[in-house]
């Protein structure tokens, strides 16, 4: 199944890219656990801080400027991506993707978010609003398959379209696997009810770019869940520069919903940061049973 069989890949791509790759200014790479066994620069700061994007500079060490992403890539001009990471511009699994509601309809492994309380920090890196926990405590389960939820962050519109509609806002946890392979949960965000999860985040939200004004929250991320995990299957990649691919991703298909009001908030402070819809190519994305 090419979803399983995209893993390696990635491993492969970590490796290879060292710190590039660590140190995605937004990237779903970035991780306060995880990042310093990937590119082998210790994270700085205290315990679940250690967001290596925030310091692409040291973190890149003596690499070339033109060889990293550095944190001046833009949604604004997606097509400059590929100049500094040749995947963006030339991959043939790259994410985001239109999702069909009339996909394959598929057995896939069951997925099996165990979220707990978390205590962690809420920041706004310039091209999202992430939140990292301080404890590795959370998990998610695809099958037999364990991974670790390293942060959680927010887009703007959603990435993913459904049926070539995008929902107001997508959020993306990001999770990673003892082998370094990562899988990442997208979630569509529609108005509706309050979100007291989402409320938390809002009252805490960073003003401004950089981990000086990281915020710390408590909240349950398994409310930020719907109740049905019904998800679209496919390999893929990042949705920010260097776009690494192997990424299993798992886009539920029913959305959460927040007060209009908290989408708004949302929106605002995210301002436009999404990657525009890839092309499938060989890919078949499987919607479960
Ligand atoms: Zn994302």
């Amino acid at each position: 199944m090419r979803i399983g069989s995209a893993g390696p890949v990635l491993a492969v791509i970590l490796a290879a890219c060292g710190a590039q790759a660590a140190s995605t200014p937004h990237g779903e790479a970035d991780d306060a656990h995880g990042a310093a066994a990937a590119h082998g620069a210790p994270a700085h700061g205290a315990p679940g801080h250690g967001d290596a994007h925030a310091q692409p500079a040291a973190a890149h060490g003596a690499q070339p400027a033109a060889h990293h992403d550095g944190a001046h890539w833009s949604y604004n001009d997606q097509a400059a991506w590929g100049h500094n990471a040749d995947v963006c511009g030339v991959g043939a699994e790259q994410s985001p993707v239109n999702l069909s509601s009339a996909a394959p309809v598929a057995e896939v492994p069951d997925l099996n978010p165990r979220y707990l309380p978390l205590d962690g920090a809420f920041v706004n890196n310039g091209h999202t609003l992430q939140f990292a926990p301080a404890a590795n405590t959370s998990m998610l389960t695809i099958g037999t398959d364990a991974y670790n939820l390293v942060q959680f962050h927010f887009h703007s519109p959603a990435e993913h379209t459904l049926d070539r509609r995008a929902y107001p806002v997508e959020l993306h946890f990001v999770h990673r696997n003892s082998a370094g392979q990562l899988a990442v949960v997208g979630v569509f965000i529609e108005e509706g009810a309050e979100n007291s999860a989402l409320a938390a985040l809002i009252a805490a939200k960073p003003q401004a770019e950089g981990d000086a004004n990281a915020t710390h929250v408590a909240l349950d991320p398994a409310s930020l869940l719907p109740g049905d995990s019904t998800y679209f299957a496919y390999a893929g990649s990042l949705t920010t520069p260097p776009c690494s691919q192997g990424v299993r991703w798992n886009v539920l298909r029913t959305p959460i919903q927040a007060s209009p009001e908290q989408v708004a908030a949302l929106r605002e402070a995210l301002g436009a940061s999404s990657r525009h819809v890839q092309a499938l190519n060989q890919r078949t994305v499987l919607l479960g049973l």
